[in-house]
C-alpha cells in the first residue's frame, strides 16, 4: 500500500525498495498517483487505483495499464463500455463492501455480475476484494461478519473466475489471523511501523525518525508565558528550547501542551501552542552542560513511537505520517 505518498514517507524511494523486496502488486488512491507511480517502477509491477476510475478517465486509465477497483456498478459499467470500446481486455479489481460501509459492490450486486458472462469477459477481473472496519480491535464481532460474508462470495467467484486473486485483510487484518490472509495481504501501517495491535506491544520496528533542529535556547528568569495566546508557562529558573519545525511541516497543533520531545533518552514537554514554523519545548530536565548545547529534539523516534505522538494529539498514526511535511530533509537509511 503506497497511496499518499506511501503515507508521507515518499514513494519514490518506498515503492522502488518493495518492488526490490519482491512485491508485485502496489495500491494507490487515486489515477494521478497511479501515473506517478508507473514511472517509477518496473512493467512487471501491477497498480492499482483504490478509488476506481472517474467518469470520463477511463480510456486515460485502461492506456496507462492501470488497474481500476471498481467500487460501483457505474464504474463496472463505465469500465466494460470503455475496454469494449478499445477492444482490449485491460484488468481490474472488483471490491465488495463487506461491511465497511464506504466503498464496495453489494453481495447482490457481485452475483448480478457473475451471472453476466459478457460483463465480465469485458471486465476481466483479476483480483476480489473487500476492506475491514474494525480489524485493530480483534474482538470486535464485525470482524467474522465480514470474514464469513467475503469467503462466502468469494468461493462464488472463484466458481466462476478460477484465476482471481482474492484479499480481504489490510495491516490490521494480516494479524487476525491465516483465516483472514487469502492470497494477498495489503499492508500500508504496518510497513511503516504503525502498531497494527493497539492492545498489544508493536510487533514490527519502527521506521521514521524525525528531528527538529534547536535555534535558540533560553533561561527563563522570572515566571513567563510562551507562545501564541499565552497559552504556555516557563517557571522562573526553567530552560527552553525553541526548536524549528511547526504545523506547517505537520506537527500536529492538537498537540501543543501536551505532546513532547526526546533528547538523549530524556523527555522534553512541549510547552505552549505550536507555531507555524516552531514549536518550544521544556528542557529544564536535561543536566547541563547538556542543555545549553542541544542542537536537535527528536520527536518521532523507537521510543517516542508514530503512535504516542498520535495519542498526544488525539488521532491515530496514520495521520501523523501522512501529515509529515515537505519542508523536511529526509534522509533514507538502508537497513
Ligand atoms: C489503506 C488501505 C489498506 C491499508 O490499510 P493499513 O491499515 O494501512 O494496512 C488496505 N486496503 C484498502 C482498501 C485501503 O484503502
Amino acid at each position: 500500500m503506497v497511496k499518499a505518498d506511501a503515507y508521507g514517507l515518499g514513494v519514490a524511494k518506498v515503492a522502488p525498495a518493495l518492488y526490490r523486496e519482491g512485491c508485485r502488486d502496489f495500491f494507490v488512491a487515486t489515477q494521478a498517483e497511479g501515473v506517478r507511480l508507473g514511472a517509477l517502477l518496473p512493467d512487471d509491477a501491477r497498480i492499482i487505483i483504490l478509488s476506481g476510475v472517474r467518469p470520463g478517465r477511463e480510456k486515460e486509465c485502461a492506456l496507462a495499464g492501470l488497474v481500476p477497483t471498481l467500487v460501483n456498478t457505474a464504474q463496472v459499467q463505465s469500465w466494460a463500455s470503455c475496454c469494449r470500446a478499445l477492444g482490449i481486455p485491460a484488468p481490474s479489481v472488483l471490491k465488495m463492501d463487506s461491511g465497511m460501509g464506504r466503498l464496495g459492490l453489494s453481495a447482490r450486486e457481485v452475483r448480478g455480475l457473475l451471472a453476466q458472462p459478457e460483463l465480465l469477459k469485458a471486465l476481466n477481473p483479476c483480483m476480489f476484494i473487500s476492506h475491514l472496519a474494525c480489524a485493530d480491535e480483534p474482538a470486535h464481532p464485525l470482524n467474522q461478519q465480514q470474514l464469513s460474508l467475503f469467503s462466502a462470495l468469494a468461493a462464488e467467484v472463484r466458481a466462476v473466475l478460477p484465476d482471481i486473486v482474492l484479499s480481504l485483510a489490510n495491516s490490521s487484518g494480516i494479524f487476525l489471523g491465516e483465516a483472514y490472509h487469502f492470497d494477498l495481504v495489503r499492508p500500508g501501517a504496518a510497513l511503516y511501523g504503525i502498531n497494527p495491535e493497539p492492545e498489544n506491544p508493536n510487533p514490527l520496528c519502527a521506521v521514521v525518525q524525525l528531528s527538529l533542529p534547536v535555534i535558540q535556547i533560553r533561561h527563563v528568569e522570572k515566571d513567563c508565558t510562551v507562545g501564541y495566546g499565552a497559552a504556555g508557562k516557563m517557571p522562573a529558573g526553567g530552560v527552553m528550547a525553541v526548536a524549528r519545525g511547526g504545523y506547517a511541516d505537520g506537527l500536529l497543533r492538537a498537540q501543543s501542551n501536551r505532546g513532547s520531545g526526546e533528547v538523549a533518552g530524556v523527555r522534553v514537554p512541549m510547552v505552549g501552542t505550536i507555531s507555524m514554523d516552531s514549536t518550544m519545548f521544556d528542557i529544564s530536565a536535561l543536566p547541563e552542560p547538556q542543555r545549553s548545547e542541544i542542537k536537535e529534539i527528536e520527536v518521532i523516534n523507537r521510543n517516542l513511537t508514530v503512535d504516542e505522538v498520535a495519542r498526544h494529539a488525539g488521532t491515530i498514526g496514520y495521520e501523523v505520517l501522512t501529515s509529515l511535511g515537505s519542508r523536511y530533509f529526509r534522509r533514507y537509511l538502508k537497513t
